[in-house]
C-alpha cells in the first residue's frame, strides 16, 4: 500500500482501476465537416456495423442466458433505429455541419439526461442503454471495433493536471474519480469535478504520477485528500462502506426535494445551480434547484474548434430556457482568458493573463464576437426567464459600453422582425474589489449582482487561484472578502437590485447563516450541493 496526500476538492470516496490520462488519447472531438452527405453515409455504415454486432451478441445471449435476458440486445437494436434519436443526430450533421462521432455523443448525452430525469425507473434505466448503443456506434465510426470491451468499466482518471476543456470532454459515466498531480481547488477543473459529482483530489505531486500505472487498483478519498495505491482488502472494504454511507446520506437529502428554502424564523432564499453545459440540466432538475444562477457560456466556446455561430448558441440557450420551464436562467457572457484559453481566439501571450485581456475586456475589445452572443441570447430570451450577466466588471464605463451594444443588438433584431423579451434582466458579477467598492454606483444601473467569490478572493487576497503553493494564504473566509460582499449587498438593496453569490463560497455551509444575515437573495451552487444548502438553511434560526 502506498499513500499520497493531496487536497480533496469533491468529498466522495471511490475505489477501482486506474486509467492514466494520455493527452494524445483524444476522446470524441467536435469537428466541422463540409460534406454532410458523406458524413451521413459514414454514420449509416457505422450503424449497420453496430447492428450486425448486436445481432451476433443477441444470438449468443439467447443460447447462454436465455430469451428474457437477451431481450436487452433487441431493445438496443430498436434504439439504434429510433426516429427521434436519429433525427437528433442527422440534425447536428446536416444542420450544424458537425462530425458524426460528436453528433452521436451529444445525442447520447441529451437522451441519457432526459431518461435519467424521468420518474419511471424503467425509463431511467434506458439512460445506460442509449449511452451503450452510442458508444458502439462511435467505436464503429472511429474503427476501434466493438466499444463493449473498453467502455463498460469505470476508471479512476490519473493525470498531471486537466484543463477545463479536457475535463469536460471526458465521458463522465466512465469516470470513478479525478486525481491529479497538480491543480488547485479553485481551478475550473475542480469546479467541474464538483459539478459532475465526481470524487476528486488534486496536488498529489510528481511522485504520484510516476507511481501510477494503467490497471492498478486505488482508493480515492475526496474528503481527506488521501490517495491509496495498491490498497489491501480491508482498505477497499472500508472505502466501499464509506461510499455506501454517503449514498445513504444523499438519499436522506432527497427527502428535501420540493421543500422550501426557508429558515426556522421564516426567512426565504433562492437556491439555484451553476452549470457549464446543457448536459448538466438533468442534474439541476434532479436536485430540485430553483433556477440556474450561473451558466458559464464560455464552455460552448471551449468545446468548439471555431467560434460558435449565433444559430448554434441560440439553440443551446433556447434549450436551457425551455428545459427550466419558466424558472430563472442567468447566462454569463463569454468569460475567456486566464486559465480558460481557446486557441482560435489567437490571444497574445501575456505575462499576467489573470490581469489581462479576459472576460468582458475581451468582449469589448472584439465587439463583433460579443454581438453574436448577445444576439443569440436576446433571440432565446422569449423562451423563458432570462438574465444576462457580465463578468469581470471594474467600472461604470464598461457597463455603459455594454448597454450601448445591447441596445444596438435589440434594434437590429427589431429591424429583422425578430422577437426578444423586454423582461430580460441585466446583471453583473461582483468579482473584482473595484466592483464591490463602487457597488453603490453600479447597482442603479443593473437588475442584479452575483458575487463571484472565486475571482473576488483571488483579486482581493492577491492569490493566483491556479497556484497550489499559496493555498494556505488564500483564506476564503477572510474578513476582507466578507465585508466586500456585505457592502455589495447593502448597495444592491439600497438601489432595488437583488444579489446572489455564485462562486464556490456559496456552497460553504459554514457561511450560510452569515450570508442570510447579510440579506443575500440567492445562492447558486453546483447541482449536487443544492439539497445540502437547503438542509442548512432549514436549520438556521436568525432570531437567535
Ligand atoms: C467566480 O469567479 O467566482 C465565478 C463564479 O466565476 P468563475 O469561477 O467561472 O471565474
Ligand atoms: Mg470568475
Amino acid at each position: 500500500m502506498i499513500k499520497f496526500q493531496g487536497k480533496g476538492v469533491y468529498g466522495a470516496v471511490a475505489s477501482g482501476k486506474i486509467s492514466v490520462f494520455k493527452r494524445q488519447d483524444i476522446q470524441v472531438k467536435r469537428e466541422k465537416i463540409e460534406d454532410t452527405k458523406a458524413e451521413m453515409e459514414r454514420l449509416e455504415n457505422a450503424k449497420s456495423q453496430a447492428m450486425e454486432q448486436l445481432q451476433e451478441i443477441y444470438e449468443k445471449a439467447l443460447v447462454e442466458v436465455g430469451e428474457t435476458n437477451a431481450q436487452i440486445f433487441e431493445i438496443h437494436m430498436m434504439m439504434i433505429e429510433d426516429e427521434d434519436y436519429n433525427d437528433s443526430i442527422a440534425e447536428m450533421i446536416n444542420g450544424q455541419n458537425l462530425n458524426a462521432e460528436y453528433a452521436v455523443a451529444i445525442t447520447a448525452d441529451n437522451f441519457a439526461e432526459m431518461f435519467s430525469a424521468m420518474d419511471d425507473a424503467y425509463m431511467q434505466a434506458r439512460a445506460a442503454d442509449v449511452r451503450d448503443i452510442s458508444n458502439r456506434i462511435i467505436a464503429c465510426l472511429t474503427g476501434s471495433g466493438s466499444s463493449k470491451e473498453h467502455s463498460d468499466e469505470m476508471m479512476i482518471i490519473c493525470a498531471d493536471d486537466l484543463a477545463p476543456s479536457e475535463t469536460v470532454s471526458l465521458d463522465k459515466d466512465k469516470v470513478l474519480a479525478f486525481v491529479t498531480a497538480h491543480g488547485s481547488s479553485n481551478s475550473h477543473t475542480a469546479i467541474l469535478a464538483r459539478n459532475m459529482n465526481i470524487p476528486a483530489i488534486i496536488g498529489l505531486g510528481e511522485k504520484f504520477l510516476e507511481a501510477v500505472k494503467d490497471g492498478d487498483i486505488a482508493v480515492v478519498n475526496g474528503f481527506t485528500g488521501e490517495f491509496i495505491l495498491h490498497p489491501d482488502k480491508e482498505t477497499i472494504a472500508a472505502a466501499e462502506k464509506k461510499r455506501a454511507d454517503e449514498l445513504e446520506k444523499r438519499q436522506l437529502l432527497q427527502k428535501l426535494k420540493g421543500k422550501e428554502n426557508v429558515t426556522l424564523d421564516g426567512t426565504k432564499i433562492n437556491i439555484f445551480a451553476n452549470i457549464g453545459s446543457v448536459d448538466n440540466i438533468g442534474s439541476v432538475l434532479l436536485n430540485d434547484a430553483g433556477g440556474i444562477g450561473l451558466f458559464r457560456s464560455e464552455f460552448i466556446y471551449l468545446e468548439n474548434s471555431d467560434y460558435p455561430s449565433e444559430e448554434e448558441q441560440f439553440r443551446i440557450y433556447k434549450r436551457v430556457l425551455e428545459s427550466m420551464a419558466g424558472k430563472k436562467v442567468i447566462i454569463r457572457t463569454l468569460d475567456i482568458g486566464a486559465d480558460k484559453q481557446c486557441d482560435y481566439f489567437n490571444l497574445n501571450k501575456e505575462d499576467n493573463p489573470a490581469l489581462g485581456l479576459r472576460a468582458i475586456r475581451l468582449c469589448l475589445d472584439r465587439p463583433e464576437i460579443f454581438e453574436v452572443q448577445l444576439r443569440a441570447l436576446y433571440r432565446a430570451s422569449v423562451y423563458g426567464k432570462l438574465g444576462i450577466m457580465f463578468p469581470m466588471i471594474t467600472s461604470t464605463s464598461e457597463l455603459e459600453e455594454i448597454f450601448a451594444l445591447c441596445d444596438k443588438v435589440k434594434k437590429d433584431l427589431e429591424a429583422d422582425g425578430i422577437e426578444y423579451s423586454e423582461e430580460t434582466e441585466l446583471g453583473i458579477m461582483i468579482e473584482t474589489p473595484a466592483a464591490a467598492i463602487i457597488s453603490d454606483l453600479l447597482a442603479p444601473m443593473v437588475d442584479f449582482f452575483s458575487v463571484g467569490t472565486n475571482d473576488l478572493t483571488q483579486y482581493t487576497l492577491v492569490c493566483d487561484r491556479q497556484n497550489p503553493h499559496i493555498e494556505r494564504f488564500c483564506d476564503t473566509h477572510h474578513e476582507a472578502i466578507l465585508r466586500l460582499i456585505q457592502m455589495s449587498a447593502e448597495n444592491a438593496h439600497k438601489h432595488g437590485a437583488w444579489i446572489g453569490i455564485c462562486g464556490e463560497l456559496a456552497a460553504d455551509t459554514a457561511l450560510t447563516e452569515r450570508f442570510l444575515r447579510m440579506g443575500i437573495d440567492e445562492l447558486s451552487v453546483s447541482p449536487s450541493f443544492v439539497l445540502k444548502v437547503r438542509d442548512t438553511v432549514r436549520n438556521i434560526d436568525l432570531r437567535v
